[in-house]
């Protein structure tokens, strides 16, 4: 696997907030200026933190509703808790909580996904910037197809987005993103605007959804009869490069190609997929089509801010197609595959020297069953597959951001 290196008594040495080396930790010890404080995680793994690349942090409260599949399931249960977001109260309070979750859960970047309110994103970075959290987000753009009190309009969908990205973006550790919900909620003239800033501001990411569920899709085709495929409207309307997209799973082979040219990266949701009955995602497709691939969890159709249980879940998906996920290459993905797709791997995703010290401390005994599975695995591919399978936010001891605790009391 590129780029995997284990060592099995290690050392991290961080200064000022970054990785200065990395190594077998007896001869680094001896390197070290005495009084150097040193914290020993011994029986722990230390990883890049996690990076979750497609999460709402508006429907954490929706998290667990059930009973419907992708278009009820935003009529019934999301849009009405995403209206609440147009009070700055409720966004900061729900940011606050989400990005204590994300801690939990050794997610140390997301690219988070906002609701139409321009609030929900000034809240989110508020609180991330108070943590000094690497963290892309964009407010959704949506002008039809969903309830008149959370549409914006193509004018003001662009003005509060750029106004947006003026505010936050390169701004400490923040970065913003072009956020169309999907094409369906979106006009031609909202997309047409959509692609002029993201043409006007080719630093910005561009994050969307696209081909998650087949009336979706038919949908989508219905709206946009010109287009070759529901990908396709994305490119028309210049919305495909440095984008990452949620779902991709009724894709053909011709939307595999573009978004390997254009270098847009999948977010593959797995819980999100089982639980609203989505569908499977082709990994292999992907990969033979040299697609970026990442990683998320969705919350809230996704049913964990875990990436532990959400590695487990994409395993189950790429058993259900016939095709086989290793845990280091699912731990890779969760990591260094987020990084790249949100283009910032020369800054995390590994633990390169210079790279920004955001880590997780993960403990495979810190449950009764993980111990004893861990006791009798003899490789490295064998923990780690038993860790991505049982584990979830108990094994985290720790999370750090540049290399500052970022759990209390631990
Ligand atoms: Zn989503």
């Amino acid at each position: 696997m590129e780029g995997t290196e284990h060592f099995e008594d290690g050392l991290l040495v961080v200064e000022h907030g970054r990785v200065q080396r990395i190594g077998p930790a007896a001869p680094l010890l001896a390197t070290l200026p005495s009084g150097t404080p040193v914290t020993d995680h011994a029986g722990c793994l230390i990883l890049p933190g996690f990076v979750d690349t497609h999460v709402h942090h508006a429907q954490t409260d929706v998290i667990a509703s059930g009973g419907s599949t992708l278009l009820e399931w935003l009529e019934r249960h999301t849009f009405p808790v995403e209206r609440g977001f147009a009070d700055p109260a409720c966004a900061r309070a729900t940011s606050e909580f989400f990005l204590d979750e994300l801690a939990r859960n050794g997610t140390t970047t997301a690219l988070v996904f906002g609701t139409v309110h321009r609030t929900s994103i000034d809240a989110l970075f508020e609180a991330a910037a108070a943590r000094n959290l690497r963290l892309v987000a964009g407010k959704a753009m949506m002008d039809r197809n969903c309830p008149e009190d959370l549409r914006d309009t193509p004018r003001s969908a662009y003005d509060e987005s750029r106004a947006l990205i003026e505010r936050w973006h390169g701004n400490g550790r923040l970065g913003y993103a072009i956020t169309p919900r999907f094409a369906c909620t979106s006009s031609e003239a909202q997309l047409t605007l959509a692609g002029q800033l993201a043409r006007e501001r080719p630093d910005v990411m561009v994050q969307g959804h696209v081909a998650e569920n087949v009336d979706e899709v038919a949908w989508a085709r219905s709206l946009f009869p010109q287009a070759r495929s529901y990908l396709d409207i994305y490119e028309r309307y210049g919305l495909l490069r440095r984008s990452v997209y949620a779902h991709c799973i009724h894709l053909d082979d011709e939307d595999r190609r573009r978004m390997a040219l254009a270098e847009a990266a999948v977010a593959f949701c797995p819980t999100s997929n089982l639980f609203l009955g989505s569908g499977l995602f082709d990994l292999a497709a992907a990969d033979a089509a040299s697609v970026q691939v990442s990683l998320a969890t969705d919350v809230g159709a996704g049913t964990s801010f875990s990436m532990l249980r959400t590695m487990a879940e994409a395993y189950k998906v790429v058993r259900m197609t016939g095709q086989q996920l290793s845990a280091q290459r699912a731990f890779h993905l969760a990591t260094m595959g987020g990084a790249r797709a949100l283009g910032l791997d020369d800054r995390i995703g590994s633990f390169l020297p210079g790279r920004e010290a955001d880590f997780v401390v993960l403990d495979p005994a810190a449950t009764a069953i993980g111990a004893r599975r861990g006791a009798r695995a003899r490789t490295l591919e064998e923990r780690l597959f038993a860790l991505m399978i049982l584990g979830d936010d108990r094994n985290v001891r720790q999370t750090y951001i540049m290399g500052v605790p970022a759990i209390a009391g631990r």
